[in-house]
């Protein structure tokens, strides 16, 4: 049978539409973008036209506040470092405790090796930011403020905007990391105070390996890739042109698409949520009020995440927990213990990410299997038998 593929939020199926775009770019249009020869300017037309998507997808007003990186994670990256050496007097970082590997580790090094003090702003039970302890955070040292437009694993949508007027007013930066909110979400940043914010191809349907950076036209920008004079210097390394064009078109397809992700994607997560629901004992995590339409991450109590999902793939559903795991043992997500899921359900947490490839079939299919899953786990874990024999203990269901 045809594998179910329920993990577009760790990456996205390349369109089709996108690899024929970017097939030309190889063996024909393979000039090198600053080449002032024929082979050079069709392909920095080419180059122009990917970043009028990109801008067209974001609502950036001039095409220049667009530089394109090797992903999300670079882009995250030049962000926080750019914001620290564009002004010497401010030495201080403001982020979450929630967010991606990209900006934590970073944010880890940064304490370590040079000493900058970090803000890790937590959330609360469902997901949503203590903007109270953020504004406190906030001060005349100051660099950046960094938050995710999305949440990774629980879908969760931050108020960005808000935020972004809330630094702009302490004098500072602020970075969103929207890999996950764009094309799932609108975005139009002439009407923000957002200053940067990062994007990456694979998570919208286009390649792997290119991303970009918004920097919005003024601010201060120090590039991370210095070389040549490729994106007027902020990033250097002779463009990956076949990538930034198939970004381009997965950008367009993206902003297509936005429409559907409210109905239809939104229609099948929530029919997929309803019925997982049913299975007893479990719980969505993240805010049902802002939340992404494709994403749903679920709380299955005194059960492990991992021989779910281990169970889904022997049936060709492919899903994940949303956390790092490493050979053997599971580390409960970070996103989750700062959201203080209790302990029954901390292991027990699988994620759910649709896209617009996902069918009504699919969702049937899933819920046809999920329940067989979760009662033979339930059957031999000692924790459930042993809740489940005293009528003191038995869990209460959530739904
Ligand atoms: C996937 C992801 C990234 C990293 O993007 P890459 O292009 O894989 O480097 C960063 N932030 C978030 C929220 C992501 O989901």
């Amino acid at each position: 049978m045809r594998p179910i593929y329920l993990d577009n939020n760790a990456t996205t199926r390349t369109d089709p539409k996108v690899l024929t775009a970017m097939l030309p770019y190889f063996t024909q249009q393979f000039g090198n973008a600053s080449s002032t020869h024929a082979f050079g300017t069709d392909v920095s037309g080419a180059l122009k036209q990917a970043r009028q998507h990109l801008q067209a997808l974001l609502g950036s007003a001039f095409d220049h506040e667009i530089i394109f990186t090797s992903g999300g994670t670079e882009s995250d990256n030049a962000a926080i470092l750019s914001a620290l050496e564009s002004q010497a007097d401010r030495d201080e970082i403001i982020t979450t405790a929630v967010e991606h590997p990209a900006i934590l580790t970073l944010a880890g090094h940064l304490e370590k090796s040079r000493g900058i003090k970090v803000h890790y702003i937590g959330v609360d039970g469902r997901g949503r930011l203590d903007i109270e302890a953020f504004q406190r955070a906030l001060g005349p040292r100051t660099a950046i403020a960094s938050v995710m437009w999305a949440n990774n694993e629980t879908g969760t949508l931050f108020p960005v905007e808000h935020l972004a007027e809330l630094t702009h007013d302490a004098g500072a930066i602020f970075h969103t990391d929207a890999v996950q909110a764009a094309g799932k979400v609108p975005i139009d940043l002439k009407s923000t105070k957002i200053d940067m914010l990062s994007l990456s191809g694979h998570k919208l349907h286009g390649p792997k390996g290119i991303g970009a950076l918004y920097i919005r036209k003024g601010v201060k920008f120090k590039p991370l890739i210095r070389g040549g004079h490729q994106e007027r210097g902020r990033r250097g390394g002779t463009e990956n042109v076949p990538a930034i064009v198939g970004f381009g078109k997965a950008a367009e397809l993206a902003a297509d698409h936005l429409q559907e992700e409210h109905t239809r994607v939104a229609a099948l997560r929530d029919r997929l949520e309803r019925g997982l629901l049913q299975i007893g004992h479990c719980f969505v995590t993240g805010d049902d009020q802002n939340r992404m339409p494709n994403t749903s991450n679920i709380a299955f109590e005194h059960i492990d995440g991992e021989a779910i999902l281990h169970r889904m793939n022997r049936e060709g559903i492919a899903a994940s927990s949303g956390s790092a795991c490493t050979s053997g043992s599971t580390e409960p997500s970070h996103v989750l213990r700062a959201m203080g899921i209790p302990p029954k359900a901390l292991h027990g947490a699988i994620r759910l990410s649709l896209s617009r490839e996902n069918t009504a079939d699919d969702v049937e299919r899933v819920l046809a299997i999920m329940p067989g899953i979760i009662a033979k786990l339930r059957e031999t874990s000692p924790m459930w038998q042993e809740r489940q024999a005293d009528p003191e203990l038995r869990v209460p269901n959530y739904v």
